[in-house]
């Protein structure tokens, strides 16, 4: 079974689930989060959070052309209609189309990938911009796209209707809870009884009958109710289409026998014909070529704090090419896991995991692994019923593993980009890391990387599972700025399928 993230089953791997409820997404409001490798996921400096794309929000910065690389702002970029003004695409191939000049002096589109030519649908002009203003004018004739304006003109029309139909609402509404206020309010009864004048008390109903009227003016302006229903799209079986049983089989049949006499080599194919849906072309030669789409350029938010976490520059051709762009492979640890000998994961059994870690941050990262947080079996001394009505809340994501390793804390030396080139030239500052580690947790380190070593077992119920247990970790560091982040993971390895063989 292949996981949608393109995981197999039981693959070896660490994964960081992220904060549960951040918010948006399918995850959100389950209590269990979302995975993702450390290459997926953003750390926002301002509120030290380390959060997924869902926990962002995305902005459009800027449009451009990916092949001439020009930007616009969005006001020009939709009077283009989000295409580019000077690039045209090959109708066939979609590469991008060159001008080239004949012999005769007339310019023309030519494609220098399938060898196509503007001039078999008879698109040439003298000079390059006239040729570019007549496949722009093309474009415009098209009768689809005058069709569509108008529709588009007569919905514009109908919702400037309904947003001044809800203003005037609200005004009236406004103005009968003036009328309204009088009664409740001893200071508002005066000024009620000078303005209000004759008009007679507010009343529930009147607000009612106003909502009501609301509700179905506002039905019958719905576009939905205006389409057409119980559009039926014709069908055939196999068993008709061979030996068509009555009148309406056998014209179906007769149509689908037509299209075997169309020379398949001159049909345009359905992605050709969505590119070009201005013409609705069936064949190859009523293609034209169409403007090349603009790509953006965006920036993403924290959900929390509302600041930039990615902010991309506007011009595509600077460098580099992020004004900011805090990944949290630039500040959590990496983890990398020591894929473990399957054989080894069975009920009962305790095994030991190791996995290295390293610090990606100029300074020293302090490193809290609340180890046993998600262990089903709180303590050895406790009732069955207990440990029963504790493994649900202590253990919400279904972790099928228990770690033996009491809780440790460790400090990761700081990532010297000189270390990696020149081993030993830089000296270890020995005051900085503390050497007083367990050798059974903390196994090696050098530098910037930690070797760490777990002892797990297993559920007793878990065989033919996935193995996967999660450990959340606290986190301490200075960033370049030397601002001070305390920040929260959660990580979760998951080492193979438990074998149901006990020693
Ligand atoms: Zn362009
Ligand atoms: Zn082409
Ligand atoms: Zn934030």
């Amino acid at each position: 079974m292949i996981y949608s993230d393109g995981y197999a089953e039981g693959e070896p791997r660490v994964e960081f689930r992220t904060d549960v409820d951040d918010g948006g997404g399918q995850g959100a409001g389950t209590g269990t989060g979302r995975l993702f490798p450390l290459e997926e996921l953003y750390f926002c400096d301002a509120c030290s959070l380390v959060c997924s794309r869902y926990g962002l929000t995305e902005e459009i910065d800027s449009y451009y052309c990916p092949h001439c690389l020009e930007n616009m702002p969005s006001s020009e970029a939709m009077l283009y209609l989000n295409r580019c003004s000077k690039c045209f695409e090959c109708p066939i191939c979609f590469n991008t189309l060159t001008i080239t000049a004949a012999h005769d002096g007339k310019c023309f589109f030519s494609c220098q990938f399938c060898r196509w030519s503007s001039g078999e649908i008879q698109l040439e002009a003298e000079k390059p911009d006239m040729l570019v203003a007549a496949a722009f004018q093309k474009e415009r004739d098209s009768p689809h796209r005058t069709e569509m304006n108008k529709l588009v003109e007569t919905f514009r029309k109908a919702s400037q209707e309904i947003t001044r139909e809800r203003e005037l609402q609200a005004r009236m509404r406004r103005r009968s809870i003036t009328l309204f206020l009088p009664a409740t309010s001893g200071e508002g009864s005066k000024r009620g009884s000078k303005s209000g004048g004759g008009a007679h008390p507010w009343v529930v109903e009147d607000l009612e009958n106003m909502l009501k009227d609301k509700k179905t003016k506002l039905k019958t302006m719905s576009i939905r109710t205006t389409t057409k229903k119980g559009v039926r799209i014709e069908s055939i079986s196999l068993k008709d289409l061979i030996a068509p049983s009555d009148e309406k089989a056998r014209s179906i049949a007769e149509q689908l026998k037509s299209l075997d006499e169309t020379p398949t080599d001159t049909i345009a194919s359905l992605d050709q014909r969505t590119r070009c849906i201005n013409e609705e072309a069936h064949t190859l030669s009523g293609l034209i070529p169409s403007r090349k789409p603009l790509l953006t350029k965006r920036s993403r938010r924290c959900r929390q704090c509302t600041r930039y976490v990615v902010k991309p520059q506007i011009n595509p051709c600077s460098t580099p090419p992020f004004q900011k762009q805090n990944i949290a492979w630039l500040y959590v640890p990496r983890v990398l896991l020591v894929h473990p000998n399957p054989n080894e994961i069975g009920v009962g059994r305790v095994m030991s995991v190791s996995f290295a870690m390293y610090n990606p941050v100029e300074s020293n990262t302090t490193a809290r692994f609340a180890a046993d947080a998600y262990n089903r079996n709180i303590s050895e001394g406790e009732e069955e019923e207990d440990r029963d009505n504790n493994s649900s809340s202590s253990n919400p994501f279904g972790y099928t593993m228990d770690v033996l390793t009491e809780p440790f804390e460790t400090v990761i030396g700081p990532h010297n980009e000189l270390q990696d080139v020149h081993e030993g030239l830089i000296e270890e500052d020995s005051a900085a890391v503390p050497t007083d580690d367990n050798p059974e947790i903390i196994t090696e380190r050098k530098g910037n990387k930690i070797m760490v070593c777990l002892r797990v077992k297993p559920h007793d119920d878990s065989a033919g599972k996935e193995a996967t247990f999660g450990i959340p970790v606290e986190l301490s560091f200075k960033d370049r700025t030397m601002k001070e982040h305390n920040t929260h993971i959660h990580l979760v390895f998951t080492l193979g399928i438990i074998s149901g063989a006990s020693e």
